[in-house]
């Protein structure tokens, strides 16, 4: 194949059987053939061997060597390497000695995707002192808790915690590893996923398993949360995502169940580790709400998003047992905090009842609650997404609609007694 000076494959024309229809002057990207004597000549040094006027060429006349394409590795097949990973295993988040809820949903979805792969679940736990939650693993449904016990490791930091479970994630090669998509999740998956090599899906609302090519299967929301996009890793192990809180049910907690507990040697020192002028310790104060805990949530939307009327929402949300949240436009009103925010780019909550309030439902909000239990809608339009999905839907100004609700709940609690032997108690 001809070449330029540069040592570039490029194209060539022969005089002979061109016809001069001129096709590849047109086709040309960079303006490399000029016609002479009514024939098509290309200039070597402009050429970039794109190949198009060898495609376009009606008579054969173009010399062209189409580029071998790259092999790439294991589409439509994993790697046989990976085969040495098995198992699931799931970051058990500790903080201040407790275990964050998110670490056990995970390990009930670690379980639904252990039994598809026929493997373990795994818990990886790291802290100081943290026995009584290695325990706690088995009991939520861990096979085996890979323990590294260190006093470095009681307050976390990425370099230690990035070090640890790296050496974990080397030792136990497992095919999966899933983390809580918390401030300390996010900031931890992307340490070990850059070490290990191993790629990363942050903010899962979905994992299954491809149990042909034991590939998790795993979904989140892309381009501004309008389409759903399923990603695969397919040539590195382990295959690594982030789920936010809330979005996974939690196995039953279960005492009798038993497993092992492993505890794995950890060499750091200080000198590895930033230098800390000072801890600030967590605060203790933890009033501020966590509207993804809250069992019932009454979600103010932008169509209800009037001060006056914040009372009212406030009255429904306490009278119901649970607490207000909203959708992203009253936070950027700033009626509301970011904290009480549903959706894509603020919190996923599974309340038992969530009643949204003039909340239309666009994708990006539906993604945030979608796995409610029951899902009240207020709303003036009856065709809004959400009035769509909803199991009830109440049609009407909630203006009007909120007061009647607060009232007709009243009237049936003060009316409402259950007989309990001889003593009557209110409900
Ligand atoms: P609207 O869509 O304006 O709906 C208001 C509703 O109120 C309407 O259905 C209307 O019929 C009804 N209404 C009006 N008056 C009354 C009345 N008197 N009584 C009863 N009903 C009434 N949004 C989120 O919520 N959370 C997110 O995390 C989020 N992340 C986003 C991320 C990206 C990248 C993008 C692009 C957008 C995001 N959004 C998010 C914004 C989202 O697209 C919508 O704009 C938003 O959810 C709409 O909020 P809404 O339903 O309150 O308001």
């Amino acid at each position: 194949m001809p070449k330029n000076s540069k040592g570039r494959n490029v194209a060539e024309i022969m005089p002979d059987k061109c016809i001069g229809c001129q096709l590849c002057v047109g086709e040309c990207p960079v303006a490399a053939i000029h016609m002479e004597d009514a024939v098509a000549k290309i200039n070597p040094e402009i050429c970039i061997g794109c190949g198009r006027c060898f495609n376009v060429c009606p008579v054969d006349a173009v010399i062209f060597e189409k580029k071998k394409k790259k092999q790439l590795t294991g589409v439509g097949q994993t790697p046989r390497h990976l085969d040495d990973y098995r198992g699931v295993a799931i970051f058990i988040e500790v903080q201040n000695g407790i275990a964050s809820q998110v670490s056990w949903e995970l390990v009930g979805k670690g379980r639904e995707l252990a039994e598809k792969l026929d493997a373990k679940v795994h818990g990886f736990l790291l802290g100081h002192n943290v026995q009584s939650v290695a325990k706690e693993a088995i009991t939520y449904g861990c096979d085996t808790v890979y323990m590294v016990d260190h006093q470095l490791l009681e307050h976390y930091s990425p370099r230690a915690y990035g070090k640890a479970l790296v050496q974990l994630c080397e030792q136990v090669k497992p095919e999966v590893f899933l983390l809580g998509a918390t401030p300390l999740g996010r900031d931890l998956s992307g340490v070990v996923a850059t070490q290990l090599e191993a790629g990363l899906t942050a903010d899962c609302t979905g994992l299954d398993i491809d149990s042909q090519d034991r590939l998790l299967l795993m979904t989140r929301p892309t381009f501004g949360g309008n389409i759903m996009a399923t990603i695969v890793c397919r040539n590195h192990r382990p295959q690594m995502s982030t789920v936010r809180p809330g979005v996974m049910k939690m196995l039953q907690k279960d005492e009798a169940r038993r497993g092992e507990i492993i505890i794995h040697d950890f060499t750091i020192t200080e000198s590895e580790l930033p230098v800390q002028i000072d801890f600030i310790p967590t605060p203790t104060d933890v009033s501020a709400v966590d509207i993804s805990r809250a069992p019932v949530l009454v979600v103010v939307g932008k169509g209800a998003c009037d001060a006056r009327y914040l009372d009212m929402m406030e009255e429904l949300a306490q009278i119901l047992g649970g607490t207000i949240a909203c959708s992203r436009p009253v936070v950027q009103i700033g009626l509301l905090p970011y904290m009480r925010q549903v959706g894509q780019t603020g919190k996923t909550v599974s309340p038992k009842i969530y009643v949204g309030i003039g909340v239309s439902g666009a994708v990006q909000h539906l993604v945030g609650m979608q796995t409610s239990e029951k899902v009240i809608a207020i709303n003036i339009d009856p065709h809004a997404p959400l009035m769509q999905m909803a199991d009830y839907a109440i049609v009407g100004n909630y203006q009007k609609v909120v007061p009647m609700i607060i009232k007709g709940i009243r009237e049936r609690s003060k009316d409402t007694r259950v007989k309990k032997g001889s003593r009557e108690r209110k409900i």
